[in-house]
């Protein structure tokens, strides 16, 4: 028997009758796979429709309720991480952007007009613009923090919309769209996508990376079919995606696989998505006061800034489209092996789709 007949292994729940309809395909019940408690803010199930295979808290989080434990985890992460690490992490944006530029180039595309939702630090598409100078850049996120610095930093075009929310003057304007890890966090996926798919000419493509939901849930479901016990989300993972429903869903909203496939299979082999063991159970929820540790802590967080210039200092970024820049950065970021998202193994899920 081939591992892949054994791995993933089928979530196993009562059905129920939902607080809300299943957000892509509209479905009453589903599958009660998990119990989180989302800081001490909100208790969700995490409910898995039967019919489109997502998985989603249950009721979800509202716009406010994700705003204040962004906010925590936001102070939470600040404090943990350092500035060597956040610029670390900078460079690997940076190379990541530069490969999947390379990639695009292989294919023939030549993007102008890209928007990003949920640019995080923007250092991403700074790779794609070393690759393509002439592009124009849009970044859309919720977060005026996260704007500013993506226009300080990289002099990007900026907007400030929850990204459920259609702004019609944005039909049909970009021919690259961007969503990394992103698509996990947002309340409504399905007006997301749809919007999207509204924003991206015909031929365009849409990029994103989004954790394999299998793998990703499979801590939540441990806990609640072990242990019974509500456990722990600090962070707002709140769409857990199966791989054939997502490639289905969005050919409903006009996008065409280019490029579909998992990678980073160490957690798959250290048993997530199929093995029952203790120390691949999600924390035993504490329900995590979110007010009184922002208020604690929120002095602590130091203003960090980035001289982009010293962050990209490293040699073979001197010429970031030659053949030495995009030699380590396939290096570090291509993926020898892949598999078909239809399996849901593996740790994160790439798609390039393209739009009809
Ligand atoms: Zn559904």
């Amino acid at each position: 028997m081939s591992l892949l007949s054994k791995i993933p292994r089928p979530l196993h729940g009562d059905v129920v009758v939902r607080r809300e309809p299943c957000r892509i395909c509209g479905t009453g019940d589903g599958k009660r796979i998990g119990v989180v408690d989302y800081w001490d803010i909100r208790t969700s199930s995490v409910i898995q429709c039967g019919h489109c295979g997502l998985a989603q808290l249950d009721p979800m989080l509202t716009h406010e309720e994700t705003a204040k434990g962004c906010l925590a985890y936001y102070i939470e992460e600040s404090l943990r991480v350092t500035q060597h690490e956040h610029e670390r992490n900078l460079v690997r944006n940076y190379r990541r952007g530069i490969h999947f530029a390379h990639t695009l180039k292989r294919r023939g595309a030549n993007p102008k007009d890209v928007l990003e939702i949920g640019p995080g630090s923007g250092y991403f598409l700074e790779g794609i613009k070393a690759v393509f100078p002439e592009i124009t850049i849009t970044v859309m996120d919720v977060n005026k923090e996260i704007l500013d610095f993506n226009a300080q930093q990289h002099g990007y075009r900026t907007i400030q919309a929850t990204l459920e929310e259609h702004n019609a003057s944005l039909d049909a304007r970009f021919d690259l769209i961007i969503a990394r890890d992103i698509l996990e966090h947002v309340v409504d996926v399905a007006a997301v996508i749809k919007n999207l798919s509204a924003y991206c000419r015909k031929g365009g493509l849409f990029h994103f990376i989004t954790p394999n939901g299998h793998e990703d849930v499979w801590k939540h479901y441990l806990t609640f079919t072990d242990l019974h016990e509500n456990s722990e989300l600090l962070i707002n993972h709140v769409n857990y995606f199966d791989g054939k429903g997502l490639c289905d869903f969005l050919g409903t909203q006009g996008f065409t696989p280019v490029e579909y496939y998992t990678y980073r299979f160490k957690t798959s082999l250290k048993g997530k998505g199929w093995k029952r063991a203790a120390k691949l159970r999600a924390a035993v929820s504490k329900k995590l006061e979110a007010d009184p540790f922002v208020n604690d802590r929120i002095h602590d967080v130091q203003e960090m800034s980035f001289n982009k210039k010293k962050v990209l200092s490293a040699w073979y970024l001197r010429n970031p489209d030659g053949t030495l820049a995009r030699l380590v950065c396939a290096f570090h970021h291509g993926y020898l092996l892949t598999l078909d998202p239809f399996h849901n193994v593996g740790h994160e899920i790439h798609g390039i789709f393209q739009r009809n």
